[in-house]
């Protein structure tokens, strides 16, 4: 569910007409809903109502600090994966102690940054990284708290792109090596081992691929106990996924998840923390666009947008499926065409969809793709010299640019010409 809705023919996010947006900030733009991003955060906390838990939103899904800050107030913490969304979500007034550190490859840098600001745990991803952490930390003379990430080697049943608990991924470190690197964690002096970490992807549609790997990380979490190790915490990640369109089956809702997490996990007395980022964002956001030609070709007519995969590059990057919606509500009944709908860089793939059935539009008319709230903007680019597009936040009747487009003096002035030429 989200609130973006049409109201008297027009689409309107919460209670402001989008196309009154597009008029202030100009398109294509990106909006989000507070109403909608703190509804999915409340889905996950109450299904983890009665556990002593913590959700920890995945930033990188989307990371303006007015999302960070309306989910840190609801009581969020947050899941970093670099030391600049460590130090933005500082910004954003995030406590460090509920800040999570995840990633394959954090560096001395990194993880100096985060251990002098705070810091609830680290993910840890490979012996190597362990080793630095733990140097890192006897340097500055602390404890980091640590988890592992371990790699169940479970199917997620999710596009090749966003899978990562197969043991031929780059994730974690194999279930079967886990008490060998525990054994190492634990004497290691700037360390200590609080629990166990897995992800296992990205968009599941189903729960029997979570079901499998809680179920290893329960037997795991009896192992290293009864090899001494005081596992208190467990870390389960995200990956609950959303639905792209309304036709299709919708993926298990947070509170069934939460079923599970309690059914396969409960009894072992341990702290639960989870990392959507995708369920939380996704459906919060739209990109709006305007249509600059109508082109007819040989045997197909083409809708030519002011966006492009350089702003939105889920479909090209995945195949990815985006509802896509008339901003003007279609009168009842009209009659829908297909077009392709495409942006105007250079490439063939920056084709958003394929002969997509729309009603009759014109130049000139908005268009909002939907879901496109994670794995949106933060993957946006300025391919073809392209300014970032602007950002902006919906709470009822107001609304804020909460990024704004850069000017093309900006965007140009960031190079710098050497001395020779
Ligand atoms: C990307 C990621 C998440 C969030 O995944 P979603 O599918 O957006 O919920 C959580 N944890 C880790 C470690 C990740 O890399």
């Amino acid at each position: 569910m989200d609130h973006f809705l049409y109201r008297d023919g027009a689409l309107y996010a919460e209670d402001v007409p989008i196309s009154e947006i597009a008029a202030a900030v100009g398109t294509p733009f990106y909006v989000y809903s507070t109403a909608t991003l703190l509804r999915h955060f409340k889905l996950f906390d109450d299904a983890l109502e009665g556990t002593d838990h913590l959700v920890c939103y995945a930033m990188k899904a989307a990371s303006n600090q007015a999302i960070l800050k309306t989910l840190a107030q609801a009581g969020a913490g947050m899941d970093v994966v670099s030391g600049g969304e460590y130090l933005r979500a500082k910004a954003a007034g995030v406590p460090g102690d509920k800040i999570v550190f995840s990633g394959v490859g954090k560096t001395a840098d990194e993880i100096r940054t985060a251990l002098t600001g705070g810091i609830r745990q680290f993910n840890v991803e490979s012996e190597p990284e362990m080793e630095v952490i733990n140097a890192v930390a006897l340097e500055l003379g602390v404890i980091a708290p640590i988890t592992v990430r371990v790699n169940p080697d479970v199917d997620a049943k999710t596009h090749a792109k966003i899978a990562t608990g197969k043991s031929e991924n780059k994730f974690g470190i194999p279930i079967a090596r886990a008490s060998d690197v525990y054994a190492r964690a634990g004497s290691l002096p700037g360390l200590e081992v609080i629990g166990i970490d897995v992800h296992i992807g990205s968009q599941l549609t189903e729960l029997e691929p979570f079901e499998l790997a809680y179920t290893k990380v329960a037997e795991l979490t009896e192992r290293l106990r009864a090899e001494g190790h005081n596992i208190r915490r467990l870390d389960l990640g995200g990956g609950l996924g959303i639905p792209y369109t309304r036709s299709n089956d919708a993926p298990p809702l947070p509170v069934e998840y939460g079923a599970l997490i309690k059914k396969t996990l409960g009894h072992l007395g341990c702290e639960i923390e989870i990392e959507p980022g995708r369920l939380i964002a996704g459906n919060a956001g739209l990109m709006v666009s305007k249509v600059i030609y109508v082109k007819s070709g040989e045997d197909r007519d083409f809708l030519i947008l002011d966006g492009a995969m350089n702003d939105l590059i889920r479909p090209a990057m995945y195949e990815a499926h985006h509802d896509i919606v008339a901003v003007q509500e279609p009168a009842p009944g009209v009659e829908q065409r297909p077009y392709d709908i495409v942006g105007p860089v250079c490439e063939s793939g920056d084709t958003f969809a394929k002969q997509r059935n729309m009603p009759p539009l014109q130049a000139g008319d908005l268009i909002a793709f939907r879901s496109a709230g994670a794995y949106g903007a933060v993957m946006a680019s300025e391919y073809n010299t392209r300014p970032l597009i602007p950002e902006v936040l919906v709470n009822g009747d107001q609304f804020a640019v909460i990024r704004e487009r850069p000017s093309f003096d900006e965007i140009i002035n960031r190079d710098t010409i050497p001395s020779w030429l």
